[in-house]
């Protein structure tokens, strides 16, 4: 039995769960947020129970240090030496990271050179890296990549059509993201699909980010996501893949800066553009039940997007055995998967029970029916287990 801890840290926030491995029991779970400030939260919770506290909070050490704390006191762990490893998500993996990889200086310089690519989050992961490690200096540290899973595509997947010193040259190309979430959807996934010899698999991610992506044999072949999480499908603040001269259109047209048209078609775009409610689907879904026409509209684009790419993607693998949804939409919302599965069931000749589906929320659940030429799934997503399990392999290594 070897406690292991999967960490997400942000710039004022860390993210943390601790399991029991290889069972991979949840021990305890909690947060660290507003990192920096007077009045931080500390929050965690193991069994029925929970604390919450406020408190100054100066560093991301500061916060290690109370999480450590929060464990001892409660007597989830009776000696800090219990946790054996540490494994820490990372968004930005580039072209160098096509797995997990161990935390050494190596990986380290590496996920550093990386940040012009995802300035926020590969920095505060440092920090949160650094800060682990200076508590726990003696355990295995493991970086787990957002983009690992998606370093399988070709080149024609994954190259951008501009000038080949801009991709040589920046390493400017599609690297995708929420890797983890869909490696573990394959997999739970590959149990719909026995005897299957190549199973393809067409997973969508759906949350307030939101990605799909096309799965064969295991592997990623193509992903909705581009440079950045910003691409591929409408999200719920940020656009999704937008014609490339409307940036260059509206800075001309009101004077806007390129930086801050772009924090526009990540922050204000997408369900709160369109919509003018709000970036919370349930807001939105309210609103347009209300007969808010903007937020029905809104929906609608939000569907197209998703099932275009399910299209796309059926012919990119040459049809489909399995659709997953899942993440914050795609487990809770029956009314986004009814008109996602109506939009695309006559083409690739799905039959679902659409009363069933209804009853379906957070949990997994198979809503085709037997005669459906793709099975049609909900899988609650777990990016912590999977983080722990590449880590937990680390160990034992
Ligand atoms: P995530 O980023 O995966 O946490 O997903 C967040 C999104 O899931 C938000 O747009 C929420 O509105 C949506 N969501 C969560 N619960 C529900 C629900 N019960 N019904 C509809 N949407 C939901």
């Amino acid at each position: 039995m070897s406690k292991v801890m999967a960490v997400n840290a942000g710039s004022s926030s860390l993210k943390f769960k601790l399991y029991e491995m290889p069972e991979e029991k949840v021990l305890c779970s909690g947060n660290v947020e507003r990192i920096g400030l007077e009045d931080a939260i500390f929050g965690m919770k193991w069994g029925n129970e929970s604390e919450k506290k406020i408190l100054p909070v100066k560093d991301h050490a500061k916060g290690v240090e109370l999480v450590i704390q929060g464990m001892l006191e409660h007597g989830i762990v009776q000696d800090m030496n219990e946790i054996v490893a540490v494994g820490h998500r990372i968004v930005q993996g580039g072209k160098y990271f096509s797995k997990s990889e161990l935390f050494d200086e190596d990986t380290e310089a590496k996920i550093e050179s990386l940040i012009p690519l995802a300035p926020l989050h590969n920095k505060a992961h440092l920090v949160g890296f650094r800060a682990f490690k200076q508590i726990l200096p003696n355990v295995v540290h493991v970086a787990v990549f957002d983009t690992a899973f998606h370093q399988t595509m070709a080149p024609e997947d994954y190259i951008f059509p501009i000038p080949k010193e801009f991709t040589e040259k920046y390493d400017c190309r599609r690297y995708g993201a929420h890797g983890t979430s869909h490696k573990f959807l394959a997999q739970e996934g590959a149990k719909y699909l026995p005897g299957v010899e190549h199973p393809r698999i067409i997973s969508c991610h759906i949350g307030s980010g939101a990605s799909i992506t096309a799965i064969k044999d295991g592997k990623c072949v193509a992903t909705s996501m581009g440079l950045t999480p910003l691409g591929g499908i409408m999200m719920g603040t940020r656009t999704g893949d937008l014609d490339p001269s409307v940036m260059n259109y509206l800075c001309k047209c009101t004077g806007i800066s390129v930086e801050e048209m772009y924090q526009i078609f990540n922050k204000k775009s997408g369900f709160l553009g369109v919509s003018a409610v709000s970036n919370d689907s349930r807001d939105v879904l309210a609103a347009a039940a209300a007969g808010n026409k903007d937020a029905q509209l809104s929906l609608r684009l939000f569907t197209r997007r998703i099932a275009d790419f399910i299209g796309q993607y059926f012919v990119r693998l040459g049809g489909a055995d399995l659709i997953i949804f899942s993440a914050g939409i795609g487990e809770n919302s029956w009314e986004a998967r009814e008109e996602i599965c109506k939009e695309i069931a006559p083409a690739l000749g799905l039959s679902i029970d659409y009363e069933f589906n209804k009853t379906l929320r957070g949990k997994e659940g198979q809503i085709s029916k037997p005669d459906s030429k793709i099975k049609v799934v909900i899988i609650p997503t777990d990016e912590e287990v999977m983080i722990a399990r590449d880590t937990y392999a680390f160990y034992m290594k």
